[in-house]
């Protein structure tokens, strides 16, 4: 649109917008299609305990090739399945398939996965994770689920029954992209979260010096010591910033830097082949498959 032509620059809009709709409809239908025909897979990426290295666990992140679009980020992808209604559906099923995935890796290697606040919202989810437990045969303390600060935005007492039902279970709980939300820290009183995870955007530029990234992640860590939780540097890419995080005392890491996102086989062929333990690279820029 002519600038200067505030019609113009209206309209120019409205097509956008309009556009942006079509798109996100399309979305919506392709994405009940893809439910129903099986066309998600899980990624799993590694979290690694600074101290040696230990490959501890892995997060599976939701994957979806679009048939003409190809890999559709699940950033994009999951607040549409969230406003459709369609979160529960895919959210049961990335909870199923994780932990009958995860049942076969050796040791204790745990298994995180995400979960929606819509999801934490439904009274039913305990009894999905029992469920999913039983039929994958895998011991409730191998399963952590991500939940973020929004599930605290409601501000309901039902998210203390969901709390109290979850961890009666046994399960752990993580607290994701800690520090990111707009909920205040009141509820870090009483929540039983076992492990905060800091969001990439304070582990970014650590290792730069002047950096005032540092010093969030050194308060994060030391809040959360002094609460007695776990805490995992997310969207680590360059192996300086290991050494970093971990003298700042985050107990684990993950990021590019000890791998890429890899199906449930890679995984476990991953797990068997290093013992256990990953190796840090330097994060390539040539994108590998995801
Ligand atoms: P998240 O839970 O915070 O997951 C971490 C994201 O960071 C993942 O993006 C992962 O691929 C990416 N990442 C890992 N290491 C690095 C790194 O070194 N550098 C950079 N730049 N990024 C890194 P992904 O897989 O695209 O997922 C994006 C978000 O989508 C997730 O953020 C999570 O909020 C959501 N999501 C993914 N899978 C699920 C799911 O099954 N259910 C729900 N409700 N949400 C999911
Ligand atoms: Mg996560
Ligand atoms: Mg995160
Ligand atoms: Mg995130």
């Amino acid at each position: 649109a002519a600038k200067g032509d505030g019609r113009g620059v209206h309209r120019f809009y409205a097509d956008e917008m309009l556009e942006g709709a079509r798109t996100r409809q399309r979305l919506e239908s392709d994405l009940r299609e893809a439910l129903a025909q099986g066309s998600f897979h899980l990624a799993y990426q590694p979290i690694v305990a600074t101290g040696d290295a230990r490959i501890v666990g892995y997060e599976a992140l939701l994957r979806w090739t679009h048939p003409t679009r190809g890999a559709v980020s699940p950033a994009e992808f999951v607040p549409i399945a969230e406003e459709c209604g369609l979160i529960e559906p895919l959210g049961e099923w990335v909870l199923r398939t994780a932990c009958r995935e995860a049942a076969r890796w050796p040791g204790g290697v745990r298994v995180a996965v995400n979960v929606s606040p819509i999801q934490f919202a439904n009274r039913r989810l305990p009894d999905l994770v029992a469920s999913a437990l039983a039929h994958a045969g895998l011991a409730p303390d191998r399963l952590e689920l991500e939940i973020t600060e929004g599930v605290f935005l409601d501000g309901s007492t039902d998210t203390d029954q969901m709390f109290k039902a979850l961890k009666g279970l046994g399960i752990r709980l993580a607290l994701d992209d800690f520090g990111t939300g707009y909920s205040s820290l009141g509820y870090l009183r009483t929540a039983p979260i076992d492990k905060i995870k800091i969001d990439q955007s304070f582990v970014r530029g650590t290792a730069q010096p002047g950096n005032r990234n540092a010093a969030i992640v050194r308060a994060i860590v030391t809040l959360a010591d002094t609460l007695g939780m776990e805490t995992t540097a997310e969207g680590v890419e360059h192996q300086d910033e290991i050494a970093l995080l971990a003298d700042l005392g985050c107990s684990h890491i993950q990021g590019f830097v000890y791998g890429q996102p890899a199906n449930a086989d890679d995984a476990l062929a991953q797990l068997s082949a290093r013992r256990g333990y990953a190796t840090a690279s330097g994060f390539r820029v040539s994108r590998a498959p995801r």
